[in-house]
């Protein structure tokens, strides 16, 4: 096995030891980590509550729920959506629906009732999993819900099929029929702007996951405690939660909602080892660590993993300032690659200010010049290509995206600007693709401009990313208004938005412009807006 960068095919192959995959085709995800069962041992523990639940309830639960599942007719290739925040019983729910080969959706709880219309019309599930505080955005869809909680205050005319209590309480039912799942076929379909456009479902078969789990297997190795405060709708949070239940037999402890105070009450009741963040709580971690270090007691904590959008040097150097028992490790990674990219395994490793670390094991990567297509050698800037047995099978039902961002040869275009060094560590320097990532969440800019051009006064529009050290980026609109609309203000373009999407999708900032710029073919000048944009910063 080759390592480093080669010449002769201009490709990297990762430093990390290859790990080697399950040769079984005949192979599911739960069946794969329910084989390491760490019995009596804590696996998920409520922060607010404290109730727990070991690894033999959790796959008991999980054998449980797929028979009841199975008993009304769910089969392999059956779509199922899950519309909850993060939950004790959200992994439940992922398991027993994989092992019978039918396919999880998940969406962001904070999503309008017309957003998650787009994804419902999108994905075509089958059958809805979700808490009473969220029923009403599945209202209308004709879709029969299972309640994660508590059935009391839902309103009589929306009819609950069962509750997941009900379905844990039934007794696994051995002969329950149960489809032969392959690798190849479809486990999770997450959603994604990819590089352009709006928000798609990415293809993640089983073998896509059993590739991730084994090559961070070879990453985690001690038993941690970890929190879990990133949304387990997203494959940051799945990967989290996956991992803890597979190679580790660590506890995971889950927060429903992220808020500081109960982010770091839980470190110091719970003495956890470990905290996957996103770049803007280690913003506020730093900003606010004298008071944060007198009220809390953090002295369990021995890293912390941050990912999911870029960190600057800046923070990294004044977290570790402020926490020097901490070590900082970063993660690279895309909804496209089930999870996988790069990282900084160790202290030492994270030690490279600026990197994201090195490529995951079994991974390949090219740096393409975005100009000439040619791939270039070390400390080379370019697009990011990855290849890798985790890399999506492509985007449902949308041949057309799938084959602009997968190539022939499986090579997966990153839509991040990268190089990489001689010592084989990967830096990202900034995203060619449209993408805007606020706190971590992915805002896609066409979605927004379709509704801004269905705006009755406005003609032409484009969204792009507003750099901010808080949130990392917001997402700003500049606006073309129709003739005799000179009245249209920023705030009614703003609130226009913001009633339509999630507050995460929100336009903080908006500029009137007489024409957007755009190529000879109608593509939009994203870049020269946000050089506009941010040249009076
Ligand atoms: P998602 O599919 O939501 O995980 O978004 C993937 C994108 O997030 C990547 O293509 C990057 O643009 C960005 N991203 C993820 N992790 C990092 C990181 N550690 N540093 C910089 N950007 C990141």
């Amino acid at each position: 096995p080759r390592s480093g960068f080669c010449k002769s095919n201009s490709v990297f192959y990762s430093k990390r030891n290859p790990t080697p995959l399950p040769p079984n085709q005949y192979l599911d995800v739960t069946t794969f980590i329910s084989s390491k069962a760490h019995h009596g041992k804590v696996a998920f523990i409520d922060a607010a509550t404290g109730r727990h639940v070991t690894f033999s309830e959790h796959w008991l639960a999980v054998d449980s729920v797929a028979s009841c599942l199975s008993d009304m007719g769910i089969r392999k290739g059956h779509v199922i959506l899950l519309l909850s925040p993060n939950s004790i019983l959200f992994p439940i729910v992922c398991f027993a629906v994989m092992s019978l080969g039918a396919v999880i959706t998940t969406t962001n709880p904070l999503n309008t009732h017309r957003e998650i219309a787009m994804q419902i019309a999108d994905s075509k599930p089958v059958l809805v999993f979700t808490v009473s505080k969220l029923v009403q955005k599945i209202v209308g869809f004709e879709l029969p819900i299972v309640l994660l909680d508590d059935p009391e205050t839902i309103p009589r005319e929306v009819k609950i099929l069962t509750s997941l209590q009900e379905m844990i309480k039934r007794e696994p039912n051995g002969s329950r029929v149960r489809d032969r799942v392959n690798q190849d076929d479809t486990a999770t379909l997450l959603y994604s702007s990819g590089t352009t456009g709006t928000s798609k479902g990415v293809i993640s078969s089983h073998g896509n996951y059993i590739a991730m789990i084994e090559t961070f297997a070879a990453r985690f190795k001690t038993e941690d405690t970890f929190i879990c405060t990133v949304p387990m709708f997203h494959i940051y949070g799945l990967a989290a939660f996956i991992m803890a239940l597979h190679a580790l037999g660590s506890t995971i402890v889950i927060l429903s909602r992220f808020n500081m105070h109960g982010l770091l009450s839980a470190v110091s009741t719970y003495k956890a080892t470990c905290l996957p963040i996103v770049p803007p709580v280690v913003v506020a971690m730093v900003n606010d660590a004298d008071k944060i270090k007198s009220k809390y007691d953090l002295s369990s904590l021995r890293s912390i993993l941050c990912g999911g959008s870029p960190l600057s040097k800046e923070v990294i150097e004044g977290f570790l300032n402020k926490y020097p028992t901490v070590d900082i490790l970063q993660g690279y990674a895309l909804t496209e690659s089930t999870g996988t990219g790069a990282s900084t395994n160790t202290a030492e490793e994270s030690r490279k200010y600026g990197s994201v670390g090195i490529l995951t094991a079994n991974s390949e990567a090219k740096i393409v010049d975005p100009e000439t297509g040619k791939a270039l050698s070390v400390n080379r800037m370019g697009e990011l290509w990855l290849r890798s047995p985790s890399i999506m099978k492509g985007y449902f039902s949308n041949l057309e995206a799938t084959t602009t961002t997968l190539d022939s040869e499986g090579w997966l275009r990153t839509g991040d600007l990268c190089y990489i060094d001689e010592d084989g560590f990967l830096f990202i320097v900034d995203r060619l693709k449209e993408l805007i990532k606020y706190k971590g969440f992915q805002v896609p800019p066409a979605e927004l401009e379709a509704l801004l051009l269905s705006h009755p006064e406005i003609s032409d529009a484009a969204v792009i990313p507003f750099p901010d050290k808080e949130v990392g980026q917001y997402p700003m609109a500049y606006v073309v208004r129709k003739p005799g609309s000179d009245d249209l203000s920023e705030i009614a373009v703003m609130d226009f938005v913001a009633k339509q999407v999630a507050p995460y999708k929100r336009i903080r900032r908006v500029a009137f412009v007489a024409s957007i710029p755009k190529t000879p073919s109608g593509k939009i000048l994203r870049k020269d807006l946000i050089k506009l944009a941010t040249s009076k910063l």
